[in-house]
């Protein structure tokens, strides 16, 4: 193979899109191989049943604007189709919670309740400030260089500027459990259970485990316009935000290849030199950039040959153990949700009715079990986008923990239990869903590992949590984009700051490959 100056990027996720587009407008050649049909990754729209579609990931919180705004993202089609929505905590008997940015309402909550919500938000969101401040760098090496020095300073001062009561709270409980922080500031079960929800969702963790209150920071730490973790609904699901990124990356010159899954990246003694795709067809390259998940990038497309053995033994451990499955629902008309009026469906639902039950749901995992009782997000996008759906007819999209990757069992026979199992639950909360289902898809974390070719259908491709992060993300000596292999380079959410629609992977990860 000849040497080039071409850039690869093996993937069309969001990330790999975002690096793409910074990488052309600056104007390198990029060519981006997706394996799928599709760009989009995780986040693409499709058709799950005749005239039904959905996304897996479903609810946009954490798009950097700055990414947005540097790629006219709204020029190249992306609309909002429901923005901030609530978030409603279903109650069997139709008592829901009714939780917004700045309040909670609903029967049965204490004024003291009310007035700790205001000042858990306060502190949350500016605890969250801290951490999105970093999306949009690449993290410090620990070393006595004055860039990194530099950097690491910027975090202690940002911490610092908390104030003084503030950052003795943040370093207090950055790194503790939600069940204990939900404990010392709530009365109301239903109340606790719902927020605990936000700090577990999409990792291996329950509300009594290590960091998860850094997750639920994680989650509210988007640097975009509104309210801390305010979720919104994009016109076309999900997949509308990577429509647009591809858009961006090819008006800038890239060029996007899907049905064109890598098979090989390829080295040229100690370089990387190209890729080879599972056709056989080798494309020459001077620079690698993996949009797959870094175990996937070193252990099977790289070769752990290729890699010192301590930095092969890192990978091989970074905790990936998805815990997460999707059900989608073709519905031929909006089913009964007890309590819940019209308008009200159209929200963010969520069945956690206790932080026990979130943790009692748990614990199957620990054991190769599916939860006896799930918890969810739910939501009806079509309810805000009628494409979404044939006329008249809905789509409900849920996340539904837990379900662990390696179910003792064996997803085989599992999935058709566990199914049943979800739609029962769902049967509590709106007793006429199966009447009005036409069809399921429900996706288990070994669907989304073999649809999403991510290690354990994580969907932040590693565990997020204090020891997977910033430049332990996804281990150090590669933290900063480049690894130790000349001319590979990381850019998933398996890269600081990690999972979610965010785009941050992607650019700073082209950031790293301009600044190299
Ligand atoms: C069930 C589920 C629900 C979620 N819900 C939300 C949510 O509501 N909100 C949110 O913000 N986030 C959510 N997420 C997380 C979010 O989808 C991911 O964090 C995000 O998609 C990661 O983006 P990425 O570009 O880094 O990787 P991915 O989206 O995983 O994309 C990687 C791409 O690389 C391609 N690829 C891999 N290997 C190869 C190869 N060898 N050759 C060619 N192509 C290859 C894959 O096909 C894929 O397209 C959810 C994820 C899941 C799974």
């Amino acid at each position: 193979m000849t040497n080039s100056d071409n850039i690869i990027i093996v993937g069309g996720g969001h990330n790999g899109l975002v690096c793409a587009a910074y990488l052309a407008k600056a104007g390198k050649k990029v060519t981006v191989l997706e394996a799928a049909e599709q760009v989009g990754g995780a986040a693409a729209t499709r058709e799950f049943a005749p005239g039904y579609k959905a996304s897996c990931a479903h609810l946009l919180n954490l798009l950097d604007d700055e990414i947005s705004k540097d790629l006219a993202l709204a020029s190249h089609g992306l609309t909002i189709a429901k923005s901030s929505l609530d978030t409603i905590a279903l109650a069997e008997d139709g008592n829901h919670l009714t939780i917004t940015a700045d309040s909670v309402d609903g029967t049965g909550l204490s004024n003291e309740d009310k007035a700790a919500y205001t000042e858990y938000r306060r502190f949350m969101s500016k605890f969250a400030g801290v951490i999105g401040g970093l999306h949009n760098q690449v993290p410090p090496r620990i070393t006595q260089e004055r860039g990194d020095l530099v950097t690491l300073g910027k975090l202690a001062l940002k911490i610092r500027m908390l104030g003084r009561d503030d950052m003795r709270e943040f370093l207090r409980i950055a790194g503790i459990n939600i069940y204990d922080i939900l404990k010392e500031n709530f009365e109301n079960p239903q109340l606790k259970g719902a927020l605990s929800l936000d700090a577990v969702l999409g990792t291996f963790s329950g509300p009594r485990s290590n960091n998860s209150v850094f997750t639920a920071l994680h989650r509210m730490s988007g640097n975009n316009p509104g309210p801390a973790g305010a979720a919104s609904i994009p016109a076309g699901g999900m997949g509308s935000v990577a429509q647009a990124l591809a858009s961006a990356a090819a008006q800038a010159g890239a060029e996007i290849r899907i049905s064109s899954p890598v098979s090989k990246i390829l080295m040229d003694d100690t370089k990387v030199c190209g890729v080879e795709l599972s056709n056989g067809e080798q494309l020459p390259a001077s620079t690698v950039i993996s949009n797959a998940d870094p175990k996937t990038t070193i252990m099977k497309l790289l070769g752990a040959q290729y890699v010192e053995a301590d930095f092969a033994r890192r990978i091989n451990n970074i905790r990936a153990r998805g815990n997460a499955a999707k059900l989608h629902l073709a519905l031929d008309e909006l089913p009964d949700f007890k309590g819940l009026n019209h308008a009200q469906m159209g929200e963010r639902l969520v069945i956690a009715p206790t932080v026990e039950y979130v943790e009692l749901a748990f614990n199957h995992c620990k054991y190769g079990e599916y939860s006896a009782k799930p918890v969810a997000e739910i939501t009806i996008p079509s309810m805000h986008d009628d494409r979404l759906a044939p006329d008249g007819k809905h789509v409900l999209s849920a996340i539904i923990q837990y379900a662990p990757r390696n179910l003792g069992a064996g997803w085989g026979e599992g999935k058709a239990a566990f199914t049943e199992v979800v739609m029962e639950m769902l049967s509590a909360y709106a007793p006429d869903i199966r009447e009005k289902t036409v069809a399921i898809e429900l996706l288990t974390p070994e669907d989304l590992e073999r649809e999403f070719r991510t290690t354990g259908g994580h969907w932040h491709h590693g565990e997020l949590s204090l020891d997977q992060f910033l430049m332990l993300r996804p281990v150090p000596k590669s933290a900063q984009y480049k690894t130790p292999v000349d001319g590979l380079y990381f850019c998933s959410a398996g890269c600081h700051p990690g999972g979610g629609v965010m785009g941050s992977a992607g650019r700073n990860a082209a950031n790293a490959v301009l600044g190299a």
